[in-house]
């Protein structure tokens, strides 16, 4: 479905990330683990059009070449970002953003069998659909950012990493709507610190080490693998 190859990205002289692929099937959720500036969100950003990667790189999704094509370009080939900050409009109402993220050519047809999916995925986003974003809870905000990026009929949602700054009861909450979102049909790419948790939904996983990809197995087998026990898991 999507296949990233031989992505490399530069910042001046630092090198970010380093001749990293993956490669997401249908209906999965795959895991990117990393430390602090290990490169995880450049490596999204590279994917989705918003961080120019270096020649040599090959994004092809669905067998459409799409490397270093625009961000708009990418959300039309089924690939949507959630990206850190969420990218959604706090002075908006719920039901405001997510019709913001039916924008793209591909989302306009299905737009209300979409939104009507969203919200019976999430029902705290029905309740709620006239609150402005600005007085929700983080676990909330994170809901309207992935409903937002649901709405352009993603296959792939890619998210950086959606459990930062929520708390472990939140946390849950989230991955258990990734687990939802997955059974929806879609592909999930995400970028987490969060092993235990992002493992324990994920099918396969990678680990990128300063710009590098160390490692990639099954997540059952890296949740059993030392190094990320260590690395990952507080093990050691
Ligand atoms: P975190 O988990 O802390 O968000 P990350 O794994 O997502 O980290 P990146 O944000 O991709 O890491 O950053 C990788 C490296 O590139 C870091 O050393 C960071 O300081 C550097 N970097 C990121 N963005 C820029 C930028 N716009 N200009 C210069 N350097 C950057």
């Amino acid at each position: 479905m999507l296949e990233a190859k031989n992505i490399s990205v530069f910042y001046g002289r630092h090198r970010a990330v380093e001749s990293a692929s993956v490669e997401i099937r249908q209906n999965e959720i795959v895991v990117m683990l990393g430390a602090n500036g290990a490169g995880k969100s450049t490596f999204l950003r590279a994917i989705g059009g918003l961080t120019p990667a270096m020649k040599g790189a090959s994004v092809v999704m669905d067998g459409v070449n799409i490397t270093h094509r625009p961000a708009h370009e990418v959300v039309e080939s089924g690939i949507a970002l959630v990206p850190e900050d969420r990218g959604i409009f706090a002075d908006l109402t719920v039901m405001e953003n997510l019709q913001l993220g039916a924008h793209p050519k591909r989302a306009r047809a299905h737009e209300k069998e979409n939104l009507d999916r969203i919200l019976t995925l999430f029902p705290r986003l029905a309740e709620r659909r006239k609150q402005a974003v600005r007085t929700m809870s983080g676990g909330e905000r994170q809901m309207v950012a992935i409903g937002r990026a649901m709405m352009s009929a993603p296959s792939i949602l890619m998210l950086d990493e959606p459990s930062l700054g929520l708390s472990p009861l939140l946390c849950s909450e989230l991955f258990r709507s990734l687990t939802a979102v997955k059974e929806t049909g879609m592909s999930i790419f995400l970028v987490e610190q969060n092993a235990k948790q992002s493992l324990a939904i994920a099918d396969r996983g990678y680990l990128l080490d300063n710009g590098h990809i160390t490692g990639s197995d099954t997540a059952e087998a890296l949740a059993k693998d030392e190094t990320v026990q260590k690395a990952y898991l507080g093990a050691g």
